[in-house]
């Protein structure tokens, strides 16, 4: 990484001109006492949503700044990760221009927001370890490559990537390295999060679709420094993050050691899971994983695949990604969801 990083030198110049929508809620200052909102043409007989929700999700971004040690200033929400990944997109890559650098096998949506945002996506496979091929990483980076997306521990494979060879990638990159930790809470490596202050060229996105046990409700979260934090938030839609989402995350955010616990239970149930389908006879291959999900190889993912289908349970072929020829993801599920998975893989043909 240069010495002189400046971010402002990979904001668009688009982005960088542009003022920000000032909504109704965000240009009154709150002065202590009750106040009368007249401002924003709502409908004023309160029923919970009324209102437009907080566009700057404090109370959310304070619990969430608190339990990570950062400060709220460097913390933004977005409507999923999806939402959060692809404002950092629209606010770093100049379509036709720009390039990104994704290292398959990996999330697919990474390569979807490169072609939704006209973006070149350079693809450097992982070496066949799974592991980050940093040499052939740095040899595809050029003028114009602004972003380079880790995934970290790796969908599909499930392995976290050592921090050494992360910070050389930092280190020896003038754009900036997305990471995205949305499984870090099942993993032993530390977050990203805890290297802020040290690199200025990172941004680590979560999210609370897993750990967290609330797909359902897409909030994705994104920490960086302040200042890509505030280049981010000129370009988010003003409501971006609905009301109702803001207070069951919230809830769930501050009651932390419950999902602590569940995290708990779910990697014990993950270890339980290896090690039974390590006895499975069709599986030649059970991945180091430090994710909720386990990678195997089989013998023939699209058979292995359809017979579970056929008998009620879904999991991911991912026979089709590169490196990934006849494998399977499961994911783990409940006690008694991974009992009925292998008493299933059991019964079928060796
Ligand atoms: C599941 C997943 C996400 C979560 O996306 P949301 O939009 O927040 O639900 C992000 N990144 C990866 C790699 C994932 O597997």
């Amino acid at each position: 990484m240069n010495k002189i990083f400046n971010i402002q030198n990979l904001v668009r110049a688009n982005v960088q001109k542009l003022k920000p929508y000032s909504s109704a809620r965000d240009e009154y200052k709150a002065n202590g006492t009750d106040m009368v909102f007249l401002d924003a043409n709502e409908n004023p007989f309160e029923n919970g949503v009324n209102r437009y929700p907080d566009p700057q999700q404090r109370d959310l971004k304070l619990a969430l700044a608190k339990l990570k040690n950062l400060k709220p200033e460097q913390v933004l929400l977005g409507n999923g990760s999806d939402e959060v990944l692809d404002l950092i997109f629209r606010a770093f890559c100049e379509p036709q221009i720009d390039n990104i650098l994704t290292l398959p096998p990996t999330y697919g949506m990474y390569n979807v927001l490169a072609g939704i945002n006209n973006v070149e996506n350079k693809e450097v496979l992982l070496t066949v370890d799974y592991e980050l091929d940093i040499k052939s990483i740095l040899n595809e980076v050029t003028e114009t490559t602004k972003l380079i997306f880790i995934c970290n521990p790796n969908n599909p494979t499930g392995n976290a990537f050592d921090a050494r060879s992360i910070k050389t990638l930092i280190e020896n990159f003038n754009g900036i390295v997305v990471i995205d930790e949305a499984y870090i809470d099942f993993s032993s490596y530390e977050s990203w999060i805890n290297f802020l202050d040290i690199y200025p060229n990172i941004i680590i996105t979560q999210t609370l679709s897993k750990a967290y046990g609330m797909a359902g409700v897409r909030l994705g979260v994104c920490y960086a420094s302040a200042e890509i934090i505030s280049v981010l938030n000129k370009i988010k839609p003003p409501y971006n993050v609905n009301e109702l989402t803001q207070q069951k995350a919230l809830e769930r955010v501050l009651a932390f050691d419950e999902v602590f616990n569940e995290v708990e239970t779910i990697i014990i149930e993950r270890e339980k899971m290896i090690s039974n389908l390590e006895q499975i006879g069709f599986i030649e291959t059970v991945y180091t994983t430090d994710a909720n999900f386990v990678l195997v190889k089989v013998d023939d993912a699209t058979k292995r695949y359809n017979q579970l289908l056929e008998r009620g349970i879904v999991i991911r072929n991912r026979t089709n990604q590169p490196l990934c020829e006849n494998t399977l993801r499961f994911t783990v599920g409940t006690k008694q969801e991974n009992k009925k998975l292998i008493e299933v893989l059991q019964t079928l043909d060796k």
